[in-house]
């Protein structure tokens, strides 16, 4: 029977991870991730896994199976379950923070939290999550039962030895999986140019109690809310100073309370105030951790470094640990912030001047004995770009995996009867872009707003007498975004636009007006300036 496995996202990016797998004619998606829009994909608000091959066959559509709560793999879960309404499964806080993201949009859907090793039979799947350690908690890797064998997803991961809730990626299992041998092993391509190992999670609570504890004045932590090791040992640290402590930020509101009633993270009672509490306290008994790491404009971190922060005002006596790196887009936002912050003369530790921050992604002595362990017949990276991908590849070669295969978003790889093809670019797999409440796809209105961002815009108003031919006002320049110095340009786009119009046949019509005033405008901006303006001619027939 033959195994289909199609990639709509994640290979060739890093985020909205989104794979399908076929048995016997029926589908399972495996995540639904989205992705973070990149610089010159201007107004963008999100971007997403093209679905609508699996919406085509809605009826097909046994399961979405999570591998853990990270918005590169949850985010787009509810735009897919808005289509498509079918049961969700993964680790009970991968559920819990999946489940609170869909029904922020108004949506309903059955969450189904299963244990680690936990076998459940939805239709032809057979399949059971296997624990990793990550940069969130209850990450899991899948392993899937088929009839072409034992095909194994690594999930994110690492082999942290010391991870903060004493649950290290779970070798055990999986070097079962190898010695019952395993036809496919997709694997995290994130760090696999990175050598050696990463750091152990636990490395990082040491760092922040010693800068908490030596700080001057109010100290303010910034982390992904969902990393909630993190937060846990950045609460650690607080207690330890005696300071008390407010949360700020939606997502870590949210985060932190789904995890406490988790009991994924422990609070000490009474440690936490309000923030307008904590605003009246001398800023020496005080903590605040917040979102923000990324440079988001709106974040919390991002408003008290551009001072507009509605309760807390920073002083150069204060602490601001950043503990995260950027992940690739939001470098020129993070070191906004980082400067800002730098100019209000606060003391700032981030990922790349303390060692405040680890990488949730297995580097390359990592990736070589998870491959080792697994012993899989044929290997295929996942989760990265496309140098990751490669770099991913050539370990798999070196370890001797016998099959190897790089794949991108749109491929399916197909096994039948043993053998392993690839059926090169058959989905749909383009971004799909979330643009204010639209979605869909805005490639054009990207186009249109990329050159108005390059050359800006030129508005020639004209009144216009269509039987004689004789321009009754203007024409009337405007610019914006196209010089410093328009007036000459102006002018000679009215001159230009003159002359053009004294050839035109009269009788004419608007179109052919508008398209003369659009090519006169144009050549005359670039031939002053060479620049390509987006021109809007405005005709008024009188
Ligand atoms: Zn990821
Ligand atoms: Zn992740």
């Amino acid at each position: 029977m033959t195994v289909r496995i199609g990639f709509l996202g994640g290979l060739g990016e890093i985020g909205r991870n989104c794979a399908v797998i076929e048995i016997d004619g029926e589908l399972a998606l495996l995540d639904c991730g989205l992705m973070f829009p990149e610089a010159d994909m201007l107004g963008v608000d999100l971007v997403l896994p093209d679905f609508s091959s699996v919406v085509e066959r809605k009826d097909d559509v046994r399961c979405v199976i999570l591998t853990h709560g990270h918005e590169d793999h949850i985010g787009a879960l509810a735009y897919f379950l808005r289509e498509v309404n079918v049961p969700v499964y993964g680790s009970a806080l991968t559920v819990a923070l999946a489940s609170s993201r869909v029904e922020e949009l108004g949506i309903e859907a059955e969450f189904r939290a299963v244990v680690p090793l936990e076998w459940v039979n939805e239709g032809p799947f057979k399949f059971a999550l296997v624990h990793v350690a990550h940069s969130v908690p209850q990450a899991t890797g899948v392993a899937l039962d088929t009839p072409e064998g034992i095909i194994v997803h690594s999930g994110d991961f690492k082999l942290d030895p010391t991870p903060i809730d004493g649950e290290p990626t779970d070798l055990g299992t999986f070097a079962g999986f190898g010695r019952r041998g395993v036809r496919l092993l997709l694997g995290d391509s994130t760090n696999a140019e990175v050598p050696g190992f990463v750091p152990s999670e636990a490395t990082v609570g040491p760092p922040l109690a010693e800068y908490v504890g030596h700080a001057e004045g109010r100290v303010i932590l910034a982390c992904f809310a969902s990393h909630i090791h993190r937060v846990q040992q950045a609460v650690d640290a607080v207690v330890a100073s005696g300071r008390k402590l407010a949360f700020i930020g939606r997502s870590m509101l949210r985060v932190t309370a789904i995890a406490t009633d988790l009991g994924v993270l422990e609070i000490p009672p009474d440690i936490v105030v309000p923030l307008d509490e904590l605003a009246n306290l001398p800023p020496e008994e005080t903590a605040v951790i917040c979102t923000g790491s990324q440079g988001e404009p709106f974040a919390a971190l991002s408003l008290m470094a551009s001072g507009s922060h509605r309760s807390i005002t920073l002083a150069p006596t204060d602490t601001v640990i950043l503990s995260a790196t950027p992940i690739p887009g939001n470098e020129t936002a993070v070191s906004r912030v980082i400067n800002n912050l730098s100019r209000l003369g606060v003391t700032v530790h981030h990922g790349r001047n303390a060692p405040v921050h680890v990488s949730g992604h297995a580097a390359q002595d990592e990736v070589r004995t998870f491959m080792n362990v697994v012993r899989p017949e044929a290997f295929v990276p996942v989760h990265g770009e496309y140098r990751h991908m490669r770099a991913n590849a050539d370990l798999a070669r070196q370890v001797g995996i016998p099959e190897v295969e790089i794949c991108q978003d749109g491929d399916v790889v197909v096994l039948d009867k043993g053998k392993l093809t690839v059926e090169r670019g058959v989905l749909p797999a383009g971004y799909v872009y979330l643009d204010g409440s639209g979605i869909g796809d805005v490639e054009e209105v990207l186009r249109d707003r990329r050159h108005l961002a390059d050359d800006g815009v030129l508005i020639v108003t004209l009144g216009f007498e269509i039987s004689t031919g004789e321009i009754v006002f203007g024409p009337e320049v405007d610019s914006h975004g196209l010089s410093d110095e328009p007036d000459e340009i102006h002018a000679a786009v009215a001159a230009r636009v003159i002359q053009s119009l004294e050839s035109l046949e009269v009788p004419s019509d608007l179109d052919t007006v508008r398209r003369k005033v659009r090519t006169a405008a144009g050549r005359a901006v670039k031939s002053a300036v060479s620049r390509r303006p987006v021109v809007f001619p405005v005709l008024i027939e009188v």
